[in-house]
């Protein structure tokens, strides 16, 4: 047998509903994650996605658990989440700009680590910027 015949054209990455015992799982991921994880990643990420404003959108994915994240065009936000006490803890956030480089901002808020790495986009720039117009004075 083939691992694609297991696995279905989906290449196994389509989460199965197991209504008996609960899960929501995809056979590639195969860590028994449940209906309950992939709706507080859904619903935490449609809440982060509202609180950065108009135009961020959500994803949710799973790999070996459900993760979300917000999204605006190139810029991505990831909360930082510890395990404590069985208990999920957001205990900060990471920004992504991938945009021709990557810059990346982290912050105890959201809009801090955006905020952090609008700065370093920006700085970049502003240097870019500042390079190429001594370059192009001479
Ligand atoms: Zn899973």
């Amino acid at each position: 047998m083939r691992l694609i015949d297991f696995v279905g054209p989906d290449k196994g990455w389509k989460p199965r509903w197991n209504k008996r015992v609960g899960t929501y799982c995809s056979p590639r991921c195969g860590a028994g994650c449940t209906r309950a994880a992939w709706r507080e990643a859904f619903q935490a990420g449609k809440a982060l996605a509202e609180k950065m404003g108009t135009g961020w959108k959500w994803v949710v994915w799973e790999n070996l658990g459900w993760h979300y994240k917000a999204v605006k065009g190139v810029v991505e936000i990831y909360p930082n989440i510890r395990h404590k006490n069985h208990q999920l803890k957001i205990i900060g956030y990471t920004c992504f700009i991938n945009s021709a480089h990557q810059y990346i901002g982290d912050g105890k808020s959201a809009s801090l680590a955006l905020a952090r790495a609008l700065l370093g986009a920006t700085r970049a720039t502003d240097k870019i910027m500042s390079d190429i117009g001594a370059a192009g004075n001479g």
